[in-house]
C-alpha cells in the first residue's frame, strides 16, 4: 500500500528497492531457522522470494542478498549438525517439548533432493528472465529509434520534449536541420546513395553533439536536436559545427565521383510555459528562413518576428 501511495517518489523508490530486498531476506533467515533451514517450506519460499526478487529488483542486489542468506544457512546448518543449536524451535518446542530435535534422514533428503531441483528452477528462471531482458530492451529500442539512421525515432524526440515540458526549470535548445537539395541527390544518385548520406549525416550529427544531447530524425531528410542545459549561443555554435562538418564532408561513389551535401539550421530555445510544439515552430520558421536565405546556414528564432510565446 505504501509502495503504491508513494509509487511517483524517487527517494521511497529507492529506499524500498534497497529495504525490501534486505528485510525480507532477513526474515526469511529467521522464519528459515525457526521452522527449519530444510523445510519445504522454507526452501520454497526462498527460492520464492530469489524469483520475485529477480524480477523486481536489481540483479546483482537480489544475488549479493541470496548470498548472503545462503552463507547463514550454511553456518546454522552447521551449528544445528553439531548440536550447538537446535533444528526448527518451533517444531521442537511443541513436538518435543523443548528436547533437542534434529531428523538427520529428513534433512538429508531434503538438502539433497529437494534443494537442487529448487536451484536448478532458479538457473533455469535466470536465463528465461535474461531473454526477456534481453528482448524486452531489443523491443525498447526499436520503438525508440529510427530503423535507417540509427537515432531517436520521432515518437521518442515527442516523448523528450514532453518530459521537459514538464520540468518547468529546464532550459534547452531545439535544432531543426534539413538536407539542402536532397531530392537531387536522390534523382541524380539514386536512392540508395539518399539513404547512404541520411546515415552518415546522423552519424555526424552524434559524434558532434554532447552525450546528454538527443539525435533524432524527424521527418525524411530533417533531424532534430534537442540540446539540454544550452543558451542560444550556445546552441547557435553546435549547430554551426554541424553545418561545417556536413558541409566539409565528402561521400565517395562506386565510381569514384565525390558527392558533397550541406543542410540549413533553425535553432529556438525553450521558454517558460511554452508548449514544446511553439518551439518546434520557432526552430521550423528559422530554418524556414535559412532556406529562404540562400541555405547551408544557420539560423535562429530570435531573427524572426515573434509574437509572444502561447
Ligand atoms: P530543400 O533544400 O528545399 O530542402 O530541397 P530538398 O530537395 O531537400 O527538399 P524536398 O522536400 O523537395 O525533398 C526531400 C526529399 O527527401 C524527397 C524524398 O524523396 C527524400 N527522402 C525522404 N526520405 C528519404 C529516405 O528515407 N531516403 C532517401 N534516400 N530519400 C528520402
Ligand atoms: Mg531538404
Ligand atoms: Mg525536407
Amino acid at each position: 500500500m505504501l509502495s503504491h501511495r508513494y509509487k511517483h517518489n524517487a527517494k521511497f523508490r529507492q529506499f524500498i528497492a534497497y529495504f525490501s530486498p534486505v528485510f525480507f531476506g532477513a526474515v526469511m533467515i529467521y522464519a528459515g531457522y525457526t521452522v527449519g533451514m530444510f523445510s519445504p517450506a522454507t526452501i520454497a519460499g526462498f527460492v520464492n522470494i530469489v524469483l520475485i526478487g529477480l524480477v523486481y529488483y536489481s540483479r546483482k542486489m537480489i544475488y549479493g542478498i541470496a548470498l548472503f542468506a545462503s552463507i547463514f544457512t550454511v553456518i546454522i546448518s552447521y551449528l544445528t549438525f553439531n548440536g550447538d543449536i537446535r533444528y526448527a524451535p518451533v517444531f521442537s518446542d511443541t513436538l518435543t517439548h523443548s528436547e533437542f530435535y534434529h531428523n538427520p534422514f529428513w534433512i538429508k533428503s531434503m538438502a539433497e533432493v529437494y534443494l537442487p531441483i529448487l536451484l536448478t528452477s532458479i538457473l533455469f528462471f535466470e536465463i528465461l528472465l535474461s531473454q526477456w531482458r534481453r528482448r524486452e530492451m531489443k523491443i525498447k529500442k526499436m520503438s525508440q529509434t529510427d530503423a535507417l539512421t540509427n537515432v531517436f525515432n520521432r515518437r521518442y524526440i515527442g516523448e523528450q520534449l514532453s518530459t521537459l515540458e514538464s520540468k518547468k526549470k529546464a532550459t534547452y535548445a531545439v535544432v531543426l536541420l534539413d538536407l539542402d537539395y536532397f531530392k537531387k541527390i536522390n534523382d541524380d544518385y539514386g536512392h540508395e546513395t539518399g539513404d547512404a548520406v541520411l546515415q552518415r549525416v546522423a552519424t555526424i550529427l552524434c559524434t558532434t553533439t554532447r552525450i546528454q544531447d538527443v539525435v533524432g530524425r524527424f521527418g525524411g531528410e530533417e533531424f532534430i536536436l534537442i540540446l539540454k542545459d544550452q543558451n542560444l549561443q550556445q546552441a547557435i555554435e553546435i549547430a554551426e559545427r554541424c553545418r561545417k562538418i556536413i558541409e566539409q564532408e565528402e561521400f565517395e561513389l562506386e565510381t569514384g565521383k565525390i558527392l558533397k551535401t550541406s543542410a540549413s539550421f533553425g535553432v529556438a530555445l525553450s521558454q517558460e510555459n511554452a508548449k514544446k510544439e511553439y518551439i518546434i515552430r520557432m526552430a521550423d520558421r528559422a530554418l524556414y528562413l535559412a532556406k529562404q536565405k540562400g541555405r547551408n546556414q544557420v539560423r535562429n528564432y530570435l531573427e524572426l518576428n515573434l509574437k509572444p510565446a502561447v
